[in-house]
């Protein structure tokens, strides 16, 4: 093809092999020839006939094998990325090797796609990509193919990440209990997540919150991975904890609660109170409080000028709605103390004043926080890495707002993991997973 086949082949870019013919093609693979040469139907398909440039390698041993082909397969077809819109297939007959070095008469190895896919590494790792922030039938439609297609390509990218991951010994144990939103039937409308904290990564997913769904976990751990352990953060849900303290094998790990969970658990009162005041609420305070929910559950240094100045107006006309977010602010500063001492009395202090506190709310954070004082306490001894666990609800919330599976859990929890631990927040997080798990290109045969 000379001159247009040198441009396909350096467009297409598979390295060993060149594009040896190209042609268009409507749905029903009827060839379509283009009118006054250049109109070509915009769904139109182009189809790209590849040819190898070198020896063959195994796809077995990657063994360079030269000779004659044990047996030449038909003509297969891969779907590839959209060329300028266009579907875009590749053709080729894969050869049958006589592989010298390994033994085996394996196909050929391609420079596109792994043995038994139907569609180019690069295409499956867009379509995986694609489907972390769009819902797969999006996906499926963008690329015109079928919601299972997107579904395996999407197993198919972890698996590949899957495989090239080191193995991490696991020392920090995240404990978390999860709902699963309005959107199902299930009998259970909460999981148990176990997490990793050192690496945030979720490693197991469990119907129910009760103990027994932790325990069930901790019935899958040997005697040396449970020796391993050295410390628990879950939150303030006292089943977890019972279930770990069952356990004489887990005697030498400590519970603590994470501070996420304690100030979301003194959020929920802020909240909670909030509602109470505004139910027979004046016209004047219902005007100021109006949209405040989220901002009275900020912490005032993350909070914009603007948005203090409305706080400021709602605090002077409800002095109980102002002491509470108090207790909050300092909360939040106790639970930053940099060891066990500090961190009791900066607790302490908090409890002195939710204990004067006569709303109901409060009340109830006051005897919650006095009842987890210990395990709140121990977070100044023990300094879990626990920022990541707030990258992981909110991977969580994602996910249970998109996701179909919620039956499969496994799959779930893996989307999850990969998630959590392939953030794609700018550019470089775009490139480093579209090259998540994909082999070092091959050398030029000699
Ligand atoms: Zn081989």
């Amino acid at each position: 093809m000379g001159q247009r086949g040198k441009f396909l082949t350096q467009i297409a870019g598979f390295r060993g092999f060149k594009v040896k013919d190209a042609h268009w093609e409507n749905a029903n693979g009827e060839p379509i020839t283009a009118v006054a040469g250049y109109d070509v139907p915009a769904d139109a398909i182009l189809v790209l006939t590849m040819a190898r440039r070198w020896a063959a390698r195994c796809g077995h041993c990657m063994a360079i094998v030269s000779g004659a082909p044990h047996e030449r397969g038909d003509a297969r077809r891969w779907d590839d990325l959209p060329w300028a819109g266009h579907r875009t297939k590749l053709e080729y007959a894969p050869e049958r090797l006589d592989c010298l070095r390994c033994g085996a008469h394996a196909i050929e190895l391609l420079a596109w796609a792994e043995p038994k896919q139907r569609q180019t590494r690069r295409l499956q790792q867009h379509l995986a990509l694609d489907a972390f922030s769009m819902p797969l039938s999006h996906v499926a439609t963008k690329y015109a193919l079928s919601w299972h297609t997107i579904r395996r390509a999407e197993v198919n990218a972890i698996t590949r990440w899957e495989q090239t991951r080191p193995v991490t010994m696991l020392r920090m144990v995240g404990v978390d209990e999860k709902w699963l939103g309005r959107r199902h039937k299930l009998q259970h409308k909460f999981v148990t997540i176990v997490s990793n904290l050192e690496n945030g990564e979720p490693l197991w997913i469990g119907h129910g919150r009760g103990a027994a769904t932790l325990s069930q976990w901790l019935a899958t751990l040997t005697a040396e991975q449970k020796a391993a352990i050295t410390l628990f953060a879950t939150d303030m849900h006292a089943p977890f904890a019972a279930a770990i303290r069952a356990d004489p094998a887990l005697a030498h790990a400590p519970v603590v609660h994470d501070p996420f969970h304690v100030i979301k658990r003194a959020g929920e009162a802020v909240s909670e109170l909030r509602r109470q005041i505004f139910f027979r609420a004046s016209d004047e305070l219902r005007e100021v409080g109006r949209g405040t929910r989220w901002l009275v559950l900020r912490a005032w240094k993350r909070t914009s000028d603007e948005d203090k100045q409305r706080l400021r107006k709602l605090f002077s006309l409800n002095g109980k709605l102002a002491r509470a977010y108090q207790v909050v602010e300092e909360l939040r500063e106790a639970l930053k103390a940099p060891d066990k001492e500090s961190m009791e009395h900066g607790l302490r202090h908090v409890l002195y004043r939710t204990e004067k506190r006569t709303n109901k709310p409060m009340r109830k954070l006051h005897d919650s926080l006095r009842s987890h004082f210990d395990s709140i306490v121990a977070l100044g001894e023990h300094h879990p890495p626990t920022g990541r666990i707030e990258a992981l609800n909110g991977n969580w919330e994602t996910l249970v707002r998109r996701a179909r599976g919620y039956r499969d859990h496994n799959y779930l929890l893996r989307k999850l993991r990969f998630t959590t631990a392939n953030p794609v927040r700018n550019a470089r997080g775009v490139q480093r997973f579209l090259a998540l798990g994909l082999p070092a290109p091959v050398q030029e045969a000699a």
